[in-house]
């Protein structure tokens, strides 16, 4: 079956897709996965309703952008709100983070107000046209078919390493080629082991522990870098249901430990391995003082967070540097935009914000 579209095709329903979709309603939006979101997930299970977020946990409200030898500071409530959305959500940690009190996941679903992305569809590969438009196949998970679309502006916010993956499955073409060797230098993502330990009639004094959780801000996060248990969050304290009398710990691992473990992490059902659940059974113990968790749920992420941004990874995004020149010369060359965490760097605000950005300068 093969249509042809005149509307822009986005191809990934993530923080980036749907800030795409936020600002430019005309796109239409295509991903594999079964739900909007990408790498910003949250979980809400089906017996007791407990919420959690296994990827992004939080996000800033202001980031900068650095142009022309000028800083302009951007905040995420003002471009919502400019685009006709409001997306309910509580401070955490301190006065600049902040969390939707829905879950993490609501960001986008929020974003995409309207617009309802195509899911199930996994794009295999891409050819060009004779009249240079695009032809995009995918397979349809849901109707277990191949589906083929024609576009002429494409965007692409896979991870790199799978849109790689997409060049080399598609017939070879010389602006693949060029893509690939200009996103060699980015192509560097961290991995991150996740574990959701819960309990269903335990709670740790937070108190005891240095944290806050009743507090207006409440503190019910623990960070600690180069520690394997590297990132910990109290998630009852963020998302509180009367049906839950008990504990919930959020786990990120850290990067070493993380590409250590990943193999043998979990099982089919996404439950520890005996020899893994032996070991967080007795580091929570050790870490919390606390009793055998009920559940413990693992995830994992293998590209989870792009480590060399083009635009820097933190601070103002670098807009003046010859390597942005450079990117904006290629998706016009190619006919192809390539943009996502490895663009901007891996925090939702930089995101938004630099998707606001250029498609406010007519870039996108
Ligand atoms: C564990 C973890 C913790 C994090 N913590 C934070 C945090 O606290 N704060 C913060 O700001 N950021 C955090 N981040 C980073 C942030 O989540 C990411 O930078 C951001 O979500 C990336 O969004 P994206 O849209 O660019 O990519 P993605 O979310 O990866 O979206 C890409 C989409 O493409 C789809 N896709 C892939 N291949 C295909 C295909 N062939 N066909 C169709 N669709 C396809 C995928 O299903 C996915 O939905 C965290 C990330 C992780 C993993």
């Amino acid at each position: 079956m093969s249509k042809q579209t005149l509307a822009p095709i986005v191809i990934g329903s993530g923080i980036t897709g749907a800030s795409i979709a936020m600002m430019k309603p005309n796109v239409k939006l295509y991903d594999k996965a079964r739900n909007p979101g990408g790498r910003v997930s949250t979980k809400t299970t089906k017996d007791n309703q407990i919420r959690f977020d296994f990827g992004a946990t939080m996000f800033r409200d202001k980031m900068e952008i650095h142009w022309f030898g000028k800083v302009s500071e951007y905040n995420l409530f003002e471009i919502w709100n400019t685009n006709g959305i409001s997306i309910a959500t509580k401070p955490i940690y301190d006065l600049n983070h902040h969390y939707p009190i829905d879950g993490m996941d609501t960001l986008v679903s929020g974003m995409l107000k309207n617009h309802t992305p195509i899911q199930s569809m996994t794009l295999k590969s891409i050819s060009q046209r004779e009249n240079n438009d695009w032809s995009l196949s995918f397979f349809s998970n849901t109707k277990n078919q191949t589906e083929s679309i024609y576009t002429s502006q494409l965007v692409l916010t896979l991870p790199i390493p799978q849109i790689i993956d997409l060049f080399q499955n598609s017939e070879p073409n010389p602006q693949f080629e060029k893509w690939i060797r200009f996103l060699e230098p980015y192509n560097d993502y961290r991995k991150t082991l996740v574990s959701l330990f819960s309990w269903n009639d335990w709670k740790p004094d937070l108190n005891a522990f240095g944290l806050e959780g009743n507090s207006d801000i409440p503190i019910s996060t623990r960070l600690q870098r180069g520690d394997d248990w590297e990132y910990e969050s109290w998630e009852h304290i963020k998302y509180p249901s009367p049906s839950n009398k008990g504990a919930n710990l959020l786990v990120q691992f850290s990067a070493l430990f993380s590409e250590m473990h990943f193999d043998s992490w979990m099982d089919v059902e996404k439950k520890p391995t005996p020899f893994y659940e032996e070991m967080l059974k007795n580091v929570v113990q050790e870490k919390w003082l606390a009793p055998p968790p009920d559940q413990i749920w693992n995830h994992r992420w293998k590209f989870a967070q792009a480590q060399m941004p083009l635009l820097g990874r933190e601070g103002a995004l670098k807009l003046d540097s010859e390597e942005f020149q450079e990117w904006i010369s290629l998706c016009k060359e190619t006919g192809i935009m390539i943009l996502g965490d490895w663009l901007f760097g891996a925090k939702i605000e930089r995101v938004i914000g630099g998707v606001h950005f250029l498609i406010h300068n007519q870039i996108l």
